[in-house]
């Protein structure tokens, strides 16, 4: 049996999406609580190459959110984007899936993002965020943002010179950085729900499914809401309006 079976017996993807997803190669910002989950669903999924960026090692208070890490990667000290290649290579040793231990900034984010069909936020700041749209919108290469913080989170998939851009929603880059973990906590659902939602729409897009969410989605787990929200492509943004400044 293909260890995709289930996936291809899908209708919405079949053998034809399988094929795509062999071909796609993903780079994934920020290991953390979004990204542990948006790497491992990556490589199961079977791309064919994941790179993970990520500066940090794993802390203690990571460990009831960020799935893919264990006490002895915070006793031993290992770098996430490491620690977090090493055990995917296990579970597809097929996928290339590289880590790099590096802070993603405007000036090495050509070296970085370059050569991949799609970018994954897994940050938990606006500022960087703010150079993969910037970078993403310039080069013309699709990424899905996510965010999260408390029990509540939310995804835009970004297609540059399709729609609105980070910054048609978020010009600067202080908005919403106060509301974070550190400040209001976070339940260890909400992580990996948000990942998940923006882990399907990257099935999607790769594949080229009709079916692609192209509204912000906002969902709170502890009051159940969901909500799609319209957003209108900004004539006057920074990065994607008419007389751009970036
Ligand atoms: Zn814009």
């Amino acid at each position: 049996m293909n260890r995709h079976q289930r996936q291809i017996q899908f209708p919405g993807l079949g053998e034809k999406g399988q094929a795509k997803l062999a071909q796609a190669s993903v780079v994934l910002v920020g290991c953390g609580g979004l990204g542990s989950t948006l790497a491992e669903c990556m490589v199961r999924t079977g791309v064919a190459r994941l790179t993970i960026i990520d500066p940090d090692v794993a802390d203690i208070t990571n460990l009831h959110r960020q799935f893919l890490f264990d006490e002895e990667d915070v006793r031993k000290k290992v770098l996430k984007a490491i620690a977090a290649a090493e055990k995917l290579k296990r579970a597809d040793s097929r996928v290339d899936v590289v880590g790099i231990a590096a802070r993603l900034s405007v000036s090495n984010a050509d070296a970085l993002l370059s050569g991949h069909d799609l970018v994954l936020d897994g940050t938990d700041n606006m500022e960087t965020r703010h150079v993969i749209n910037d970078w993403c919108v310039k080069n013309g290469i699709p990424w899905i943002y996510g965010a999260v913080a408390g029990a509540s989170g939310m995804i835009l998939v970004i297609l540059p010179g399709k729609g609105p851009c980070l910054r048609c929603l978020y010009p600067d880059s202080e908005t919403n950085d106060e509301i974070t973990a550190e400040t209001i906590g976070m339940v260890n659902t909400a992580p990996a729900f948000v990942a998940l939602l923006q882990a399907t729409e990257a099935l999607k897009l790769l594949t080229g499914s009709p079916a692609l969410i192209r509204k912000l989605r906002v969902i709170d787990l502890w009051t159940g809401d969901d909500d799609l929200v319209g957003v209108a492509k900004n004539p006057q943004c920074p990065c994607c309006g008419e007389k751009h400044s970036l």
